[in-house]
């Protein structure tokens, strides 16, 4: 599918002001090549109302089902309205803020309409950060230094890796993790920086095993440097200020520990996509992972222990 998105406001209300007009668009993004049926793959299919019945075997199928969509009772134009706020808002949306621009009637809707957003903003293939990686772990909530506020969470140690792009940053990647041992921050570096890169870290013996797991290490030691971290590893600093602000400004300090992975990810998501030339552009990657990810219910967010394991298929037939 050809990248095709809503340029503002004004297209976005133009062309997806219909049930009809979005369904089609989510049709577009989900079956790029043309609907196919996902029990006997048959191509042959005609419109039942909403759905599409399957020529080889009768099956209906809804673009809906096993999506972040799956059973909603919202006019898709709504959801559509929440993805436009989500991803064009310079810092995103907080819960109430999207319950007043959607006027939505409660704000756990809004509130558990942001956390299914928030699961499709994580590329299940995503690329590896390359090249020269500066990681560090830092500490959110508490009484943060140097900002105003406290963060309504109780102290949580988050991984994070920046990739230098010459003096700037490149994308990053960011995982609460359980504590700073190597059993904890080796499986985050495997998984998000590809082998052969350059590892910049500081002293902490944690990261001891860089080098045995196929990368090149480049340490700085902190200690008895008369520059700061901040000064030394620039851009990880720099990006764990700005999720602190985001977290303290946009969520004015309200995120849980539970659910802090499903912020990194957010802040991750359009953090990657800042110098995106067009906003419309984060709308469309999220429709189109929307349509990729599986449906989460409420009881699921809230009660996240009960943990779903990999990608099951997801039944996708409505009778
Ligand atoms: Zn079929």
């Amino acid at each position: 599918m050809v990248e095709e998105y809503p340029r503002d406001l004004t297209e976005l209300g133009a062309n997806f002001s219909t049930e009809e007009a979005c369904r089609s668009y989510l049709e577009r993004l989900r079956w790029p090549s043309g609907f196919h049926c996902p029990r006997c793959g048959s191509r042959k299919a005609w419109p039942v109302g909403q759905l599409w019945e399957c020529g080889g075997c009768g099956r209906q199928t809804s673009v809906t089902a096993g999506t972040i969509f799956q059973d909603t009772r919202t006019p898709l134009p709504v959801w559509f309205r929440a993805m436009w706020w989500v991803t064009t808002q310079k810092n995103g949306a907080s819960a109430l803020g999207l319950q007043r621009v959607l006027g939505l009637k409660s704000y756990q809707t809004a509130w558990t309409w942001l956390h299914k957003l928030r699961r499709a903003m994580v590329r299940p293939e995503r690329d590896l950060l390359a090249g020269r990686v500066e990681v560090d772990e830092c500490y959110v909530g508490g009484l943060e230094e140097g900002l105003p506020g406290r963060l309504n969470l109780q102290k949580a140690l988050v991984v994070i890796a920046a990739q230098e792009d010459g003096p700037g940053i490149g994308r990053i990647r960011m995982r609460q993790i359980m504590d700073a041992s190597s059993e904890s921050l080796m499986p985050f570096v495997r998984e998000s920086v590809a082998p052969g890169s350059i590892i910049h870290t500081d002293g902490w013996p944690g990261y001891a095993p860089v080098a045995k797991n196929g990368y090149r290490h480049d340490v700085t030691i902190l200690k008895g440097n008369k520059q700061t971290a901040s000064q030394l590893m620039p851009r990880v600093h720099r990006v764990i200020s700005l999720l602190k602000r985001w977290l303290l400004g946009t969520h004015q300090g309200a995120v849980s520990r539970k659910h802090l992975d499903h912020y990194l990810d957010e802040f991750t998501f359009r953090f990657n996509r800042r110098k995106s030339t067009s906003r419309g552009k984060l709308f469309f990657r999220l429709a189109q992972q929307a349509v990729m990810v599986d449906p989460t219910t409420y009881d699921q967010i809230v009660h996240p222990t009960a943990k779903k394991g990999k990608r099951k298929p997801q039944p996708i037939v409505v009778t």
